[in-house]
């Protein structure tokens, strides 16, 4: 007796073999092909009966194999059973257009696909009703994934230097001066009192915080100027301890109470409501605020600045919005060694940042603009890469924007620290910080 003929295409070998030797195999006469051409021309010599094919049979898609057998009249007799693991309606439903005579799920039992044979040579075999995805989960419930804790974070409330800017050109990277916001559960500080201060102030109306640690790096115009406009100064149920660096000429009460002169503001320091604490920073002396750990090493910039080292949680930060690294320095990244002399003074800031997950750190000029910046207290683009090639960081997000620096320019700088990192051979993708940039801790 002549034995009806199959023929199977799939690219999985391990299923056609066991197709192949299943009990029932040897009832018809069976043929296998693992790629669209391969299945092309065994039509031509095996002549089947009946096609088994995956749809995303490699080379040449199930669907076009389906649509040239029944275009053609001398093969359009065949039978097609389409395998495949994306159950689609549209997909079904072309493949049932074509003339499909089954639309077969994967996973699938090796006896289903015989009973399915064996029904299609009785003549009783048509396609069943589009019956959906059949779910693929492995356990009870849908995956999530862990949901990461919404009160540990830091958020950029203020990414510019020097002065504020606004208007169409800095919409994407925003203008507020400096100020960031550190939260951790119940514990927060708040860096520098930049304008972006202000804003954070209306934010925290919401939550009412009665504690408040505010540090500050050092005095400079864009980093205390939205302090008078801070909310929670207003607040006479508020305690604000301000933290900074023991200055130079006055203690930060005395400047802090120059500031507020009727010369400059309608509010003198006197008639703040909140409770003031001034506490002076010991530079390199860690100390704790709630569960944060901050540490201190001096910034290279003018006056008494410092840069900062958060311990929140598992997570090591650092932060340097002012600091001139590599002062005066010009020359080629590339012939700057971890011994090279250059680097002598700036070892202690190396080993300060080294180990931090990530580092906020600036990059105010481009390299050539450095050219004409030097003693300013801020770090070319290119300098800047070099304290995170020698620390070894490979998370960097760039702050403290030159306010000359459009949303145009700053991606034009982005690209700029690509090629550069490209260029010592250094992998490392910073970002640059906008207003409102927020980091999960
Ligand atoms: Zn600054
Ligand atoms: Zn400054």
């Amino acid at each position: 007796m002549v034995k009806q003929k199959i023929l199977i295409a799939d690219p999985d070998e391990q299923l056609l073999h066991l197709l192949k030797t299943y009990s029932q195999a040897s009832d018809y006469a069976i043929e296998t092909a693992t790629n669209g051409h391969e299945c092309f021309s065994k039509i031509d010599s095996f002549q089947p009966d009946l096609l088994l094919t995956e749809m995303l049979l490699p080379h040449i898609h199930g669907m076009k194999i389906l649509r040239d057998i029944k275009d053609n009249p001398a093969t359009k007799h065949i039978g097609v059973i389409i395998t495949t693991a994306q159950l689609m309606i549209q997909n079904y439903q072309a493949a049932i257009n074509l003339g499909c005579s089954f639309f077969l799920e994967k996973p699938f039992e090796i006896a289903t696909v015989f009973s399915l044979f064996k029904r299609f040579f009785e003549g009783n075999l048509s396609p069943d009703p589009f019956s959906g995805m059949q779910s693929t989960m492995e356990g009870a419930h849908c995956y999530l994934p862990k949901a990461h804790p919404s009160d540990s974070y830091i958020k950029f409330w203020g990414t510019r230097g020097s002065n504020p800017v606004s208007g169409s050109d800095y919409v994407r990277f925003g203008g507020n001066t400096c100020c960031l916001e550190i939260r951790d559960g119940s514990d927060l500080i708040i860096v520098d009192a930049g304008t972006g201060i202000r804003p954070l102030g209306q934010a925290m109306s919401a939550f009412n915080p009665k504690k408040i640690n505010l540090l500050i790096s050092h005095t400079h115009w864009d980093h205390v100027a939205g302090f008078p406009f801070f909310g929670p100064l207003y607040d006479p149920e508020c305690e604000i301890t301000i933290w900074t660096p023991i200055g130079f000429e006055k203690t930060t009460k005395e400047l802090f109470t120059d500031m507020l002169a009727y010369a400059y503001f309608p509010v003198r320091l006197d008639d703040i409501k909140a409770t003031l604490v001034f506490k002076d920073i010991e530079e390199g002396i860690p100390f704790q605020i709630g569960n944060i750990v901050v540490d201190t090493h001096y910034a290279y910039h003018p006056g008494a600045t410092v840069c900062f080292k958060f311990k929140v949680g598992k997570t090591l930060f650092g932060y340097a919005t002012d600091n001139e690294f590599l002062m005066g320095h010009h020359g080629n990244p590339n012939l700057i060694h971890k011994t090279s002399p250059l680097l002598a003074p700036y070892q202690s800031m190396i080993k300060f940042f080294t180990g931090c997950d990530f580092l906020i750190h600036e990059a105010q000029y481009t390299s050539e603009e450095y050219q004409k910046k030097v003693g300013w207290g801020h770090s070319s683009i290119t300098n800047a890469s070099v304290l995170i090639l020698q620390s070894e960081m490979r998370e960097w997000i760039i702050t403290h924007h030159d306010p000359k620096h459009t949303d145009q320019d700053m991606l034009k700088k982005t690209q700029m620290q690509y090629d550069i990192f490209d260029d010592i051979k250094y992998t490392c993708r910073p970002r640059m910080a906008f207003d409102g940039m927020t980091i999960p801790l």
